[in-house]
């Protein structure tokens, strides 16, 4: 059994009171802030880090999955559609075609600060939710540890856009875990794709036999993906990442589901170091190998490693409805869709998010948002990716603000209402809608 030492009991200052706080500041979190705060609600945002977008930013995962469906059309609007314009009017957006668009990463941190600021959302970076603060026995805040010490943040309804349900976990709400691999993206200099991808086409045999060579050595492979200054050699790079310790690396590229298991936990410090340290010797070994052996990688050199860990899944936060396999197959609407996804996964066609997933089954003053939102473990694979988990937080957002105007508990709100709301700020709420 693991030593343990007992912490007295203290008295926390309180840093701020509001109607809604939303824990956590990554995509889901930034949205359901700019969404409560624009509907009236006195709102705090979280963020444990010095910036906003979570993986979109920290995390140099910068390929935006899901905006269009498979044939063109585009499925969303409200925030994630306003955040893609502001980024184009900046200059902070990418596209390798119309409908395959790729943020900046430093852009989304100021557009996403903007949001928020002209929103009147009061942000508290540097502060880490510990705990959930449980009165009445329903979330009434958080218990937070910053630079100045433990400060309490108190709330009538709370949103966790933690991705890893650190909040919704901690104030006893029910979950099952998800694991994938996890990984850590790079950015990288001085790289010609298009003799890479020349080489690529041109030799497939001995390019497939370099990928084995790079995977065999226990290294990762590198595909550059555009930024908005490819112009001069600029790329991001998906890293795959590692499965478990002293991981093996993944030959088949064509399972996509299997590609992605794992067996790290993201919520184990040890798991976490681990990886850590582990990817970024595995990065700097693949570019030497890169550098020496692959066409259009013999200048390449590397201008950042992501300083956030890539967590794919977690915490998966039982909601009053868990979207299924079969519900995405079968492209089920329901009465509380809140927002489409478009990803062409499982054979194409439209999933729609319902609220209810977003309810934890029976903890109340509390939503959820992003990647740690009822699903099963299959269906967060889509879920998880930036958009939709940004349609999420818009709905948790108006739906925490619009549970404090009517003075009722997240559970109990009027679906329709819900849905008004969120059509008056631009959601996309079924395929009708979409945008040709
Ligand atoms: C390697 C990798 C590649 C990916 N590729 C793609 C892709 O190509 N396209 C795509 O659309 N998606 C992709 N994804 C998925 C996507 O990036 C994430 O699932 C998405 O960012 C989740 O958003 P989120 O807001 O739920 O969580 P996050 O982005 O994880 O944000 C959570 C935020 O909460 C903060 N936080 C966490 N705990 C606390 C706490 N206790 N207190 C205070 N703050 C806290 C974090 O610092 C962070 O800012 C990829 C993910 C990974 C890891």
């Amino acid at each position: 059994m693991m030593k343990t030492i007992h912490e007295p009991a203290r008295e926390i200052p309180v840093l701020d009171e509001v109607d809604v706080l939303v824990v956590g500041g990554g995509p889901a979190g930034y949205c359901a802030a700019v969404a409560a705060a624009r509907r009236g609600a006195r709102t705090a945002l979280v963020e444990r880090y010095g910036c906003l977008g979570g993986l979109a930013t920290g995390g140099l995962v910068l390929y935006m999955d899901g905006i269009f469906d498979t044939a063109g059309r585009r499925v969303m609007g409200g925030l994630v559609w306003e955040t893609m314009e502001r980024l184009q009017a900046v200059g902070g957006l990418a596209q390798d075609s119309p409908t395959h668009l790729h943020v900046d990463s430093e852009w989304l941190q100021v557009v996403a600060d903007a949001m928020c600021h002209e929103a009147g959302v009061q942000l508290w970076f540097h502060a880490w939710a510990a705990s959930a603060y449980l009165r009445d026995g329903r979330v009434a805040g958080a218990i937070l540890e910053t630079k100045s010490g433990r400060q309490a943040i108190l709330a009538q309804v709370c949103v966790d856009a933690t991705g890893d349900g650190d909040l919704a976990a901690s104030a006893g709400a029910a979950f099952d875990m998800g694991y994938q691999r996890i990984g850590l993206n790079i950015k990288v200099g001085g790289v010609d794709r298009e003799r890479w991808r020349a080489f690529a086409q041109g030799e497939p045999q001995r390019a497939r036999a370099l990928r084995r060579a790079v995977l065999d050595e226990g290294g990762v492979l590198l595909g550059p993906n555009t930024t908005p200054h490819s112009d001069i050699g600029v790329y991001w790079i998906n890293i795959l990442g590692l499965d478990k310790r002293d991981g093996t690396t993944y030959h088949d590229e064509s399972d996509l589901h299997a590609m992605f298991e794992g067996q790290l936990s993201a919520i184990d410090v040890r798991d976490l170091s681990y990886a850590q340290y582990e990817l970024r010797q595995r990065i700097a070994r693949s570019l030497a190998f890169y550098k020496a052996n692959v066409p259009g990688f013999e200048d390449v050199r590397l201008l950042a490693i992501a300083p956030q860990l890539g967590v794919r899944e977690s915490r998966r936060i039982r909601g009053l409805y868990e979207l299924t396999e079969a519900d995405v197959r079968g492209q089920r609407a329901f009465d509380d869709t809140i927002g489409l996804h478009g990803l062409g996964f499982a054979g194409g066609g439209l999933i729609h998010l319902p609220y209810r997933s977003l309810v934890p089954t029976a903890v109340d003053g509390l939503l959820t948002a992003g990647r740690c939102v009822s699903t099963d473990h299959w269906t967060m694979q889509a879920v998880r990716l930036i958009p939709p988990v940004m349609v999420t937080g818009q709905a948790a957002g108006e739906a925490a603000a619009l549970s404090v105007r009517v003075g009722c508990q997240p559970r109990q709100l009027p679906h329709q209402a819900l849905r008004q709301s969120l059509a008056e700020a631009g959601a996309i709420l079924s395929g009708a809608e979409a945008v040709p």
